[in-house]
């Protein structure tokens, strides 16, 4: 039984005051049995790790480098996260692969850097509309989760999460059907599979793209979507805890 995974990106939003209460307020509430990571802008990180200092709700950065150090303006590496309290870093967002063009072998060698430095990497996949449409989508996201495999090694997914998230879905208010989720999951694990069965039970799949507290129990009951991540709705307390909620 994987235990599920909720994460909350708060993309380019907030400010320090936002995030202590934030997190503060995710912190208090949450008695759960899921697990719940936060995702804050770099320069909130301070505020969001002292908030969760001691409780189970992990932080972490939104993107790494995929160097280990130095002439890198503008870059944060893995060993920074976790210098100042991070647990886990986001690595492939669709948002970084489109508007800062990062490539499969990029995003492998961020999950590398990351697995590195003891941070877990949530390794997100998915299709864009016009590939979903030409009916690319499961050689889109094999492609995108071959690239790690091939470059990290099977037994590291033991240690990632992969987030499924169509890129139509995400911040559109258009969610994948469970069913269009779950095709995709079960793909992805049979993916996995190929290369260590027992690896591939365990690997935490989790769905990103419009998830709100109406809709997030009916996608985390599918056999293969192990919880949520979770962009727009991470933003309000309320609504992030009831997703937590819906995961356990
Ligand atoms: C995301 O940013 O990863 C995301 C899934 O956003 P939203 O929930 O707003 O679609």
């Amino acid at each position: 039984m994987r235990r599920k995974w909720v994460g909350g990106n708060w993309k380019m939003h907030g400010s320090r005051a936002m995030a202590s209460a934030l997190a503060g307020a995710i912190v208090e509430a949450r008695n759960g049995h899921c697990d719940v990571a936060i995702f804050p802008p770099f320069p909130y990180l301070r505020e969001a790790c002292a908030a969760c200092a001691g409780s189970q709700v992990m932080v972490g950065g939104q993107d790494l480098s995929e160097h280990e150090t130095g002439a890198f303006t503008g870059e944060v590496s893995a060993a920074m996260l976790r210098d100042v309290g991070c647990g886990a870093v986001l690595a492939g967002h669709s948002e970084r692969r489109q508007y800062h063009h990062e490539t499969d072998a990029q995003v492998a060698a961020k999950v590398a850097q990351a697995l590195e430095h003891d941070l877990a990497p949530v390794l997100c996949v998915g299709e864009s509309l016009d590939e979903r449409e030409a009916g690319q989508t499961a050689a889109v996201v094999a492609r995108q989760l071959g690239a790690v495999v091939a470059h990290c090694g099977i037994a590291a997914f033991g240690r990632i999460v992969v987030a499924y998230e169509p890129v139509w879905a995400i911040g559109t208010g258009r969610t994948a059907s469970p069913a269009q989720a779950q095709e995709v999951h079960a793909l992805l694990r049979s993916q996995l599979a190929r290369d260590d069965a027992r690896i591939a039970g365990s690997t935490r799949i989790v769905y990103g793209g419009s998830v709100k507290p109406g809709n997030a129990a009916e996608l985390f009951a599918q056999a293969d979507i192990d919880g949520g991540l979770i962009g727009g709705a991470a933003l309000q307390a309320t609504d992030f805890l009831s997703i937590c909620s819906a995961a356990g």
